[in-house]
């Protein structure tokens, strides 16, 4: 190699590094879940083992992230989603509050199973204190498909987690080309690739033709403008859900209240009805102190004030907010009060 050959060489990769160096920081949190799983055959995509693949296996994959961030990797837990409880969930919260909090950290996208990436989602878009992104990403197929969504679901979160456009828009989940916020984001298919959608308030952008593109914001409270912090809580209060349905009896109520339940999220038929037995039920659970809120199995629109009944019962309504979204915000909402008007207020503003 001549000498100019070799300068030439060595500007190249100084310019190299001063570039990886300017890279945006992201931090990678893995949790397991189909993207990581595998199975058998590469024609299996139902039955496999989620969650068994490590952080370095993904980033290995897709190699290309490096083109947009400074990655690195950090295995938080490796389990199916299904499976994810409160002591994973705070772990998780005060983590990512930690590394948020580190000026090394540009953003974070978290791997994690489909079955609960929502609930995950909204309940880091209540309680995740800065306005640094916070991607949630999955796949719906394993990581030894032909077709694994996986991989190209990663790059995009990375993509997305890297961008200044990013910025102070709440939690995100980005799959399969699209950009969903916690709130309003649900998974609506058991097994296609297009399963997470904002049904009515729709989406906020989408990665296409090589871009990414914010179209949208929620206008509702999270993050840096959240009220609710994990920092010091190793806990939750418990909170059931109860599943309305033909034949409803207060069998299910009578079972929470017994299992210590400080909330109860009714899912109502329609506009979140409630049948006569089971609401003699909640109204003496309301009187007692626990907080109901009524929720609705209907998957579009707004639970609001309706039968006198239920009001005076002082029963609370979810807004927009799915039953297991909502079981999210009562539980953080009960760490700070029991107080029902205080509650309604936070189910308006979350
Ligand atoms: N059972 C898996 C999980 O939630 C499903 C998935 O990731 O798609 O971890």
């Amino acid at each position: 190699m001549s000498f100019r050959k070799i300068l030439l060489s060595a500007a190249l990769f100084t310019a190299t590094a001063v570039f990886a160096a300017d890279l945006p920081a992201v931090k990678i949190l893995a949790t397991g879940g189909t993207i990581a799983g595998t199975a058998a055959s590469n024609t299996q995509t139902t039955g496999y083992k989620a969650g068994d693949l490590g952080i370095q296996t993904l980033i290995e994959a897709v190699p290309a992230m490096k083109d947009y961030a400074d990655v690195s990797g950090e295995q938080i837990v490796k389990i199916s989603s299904n499976n994810m409880d409160t002591k994973t969930l705070l772990k998780l919260a005060k983590r990512v509050n930690e590394l948020l909090a580190d000026p090394k950290t540009d953003g974070i996208v978290i791997t994690h199973g489909t079955d609960t990436l929502e609930e995950t989602a909204y309940f880091l878009n209540l309680v995740a204190k800065s306005d640094k992104p916070v991607i949630l990403v999955g796949a719906m197929r394993p990581a030894t498909a032909i077709s694994a969504d996986g991989p190209m679901n990663l790059l995009e979160a990375v993509r997305v987690a890297a961008s200044k456009e990013a910025k102070g828009k709440g939690v995100m989940i980005v799959m399969n080309d699209e950009i969903n916020g916690a709130r309003d984001v649900t998974e609506t298919n058991t097994t296609n690739v297009s399963t997470f959608k904002s049904p009515e308030l729709g989406a906020l952008g989408y990665i296409s033709g090589g871009k990414i593109r914010f179209y949208k914001e929620s206008t509702k409270r999270h993050t840096v403008n959240s009220e609710f912090d994990v920092s010091k809580l190793d806990t939750l209060p418990r909170v059931d859900i109860i599943y309305s349905h033909i034949d409803d009896d207060p069998v299910m109520a009578e079972a929470a209240l017994k299992a210590g339940a400080k909330g109860i999220v009714h899912a109502g038929t329609g506009n979140g009805s409630i049948a006569d037995p089971t609401f003699e039920a909640l109204k003496k659970a309301a009187a007692n102190g626990t907080v109901v809120v009524r929720s609705a199995r209907v998957p579009n629109g707004a639970t609001t004030v309706s039968v006198p009944k239920y009001t005076e019962a002082g029963l609370l309504e979810s807004d927009t907010l799915n039953p297991q979204k909502a079981r999210l915000l009562l539980q953080l909402a009960l760490t700070k009060t029991s107080d029902p008007k205080e509650i309604q207020r936070m189910f308006e503003e979350y």
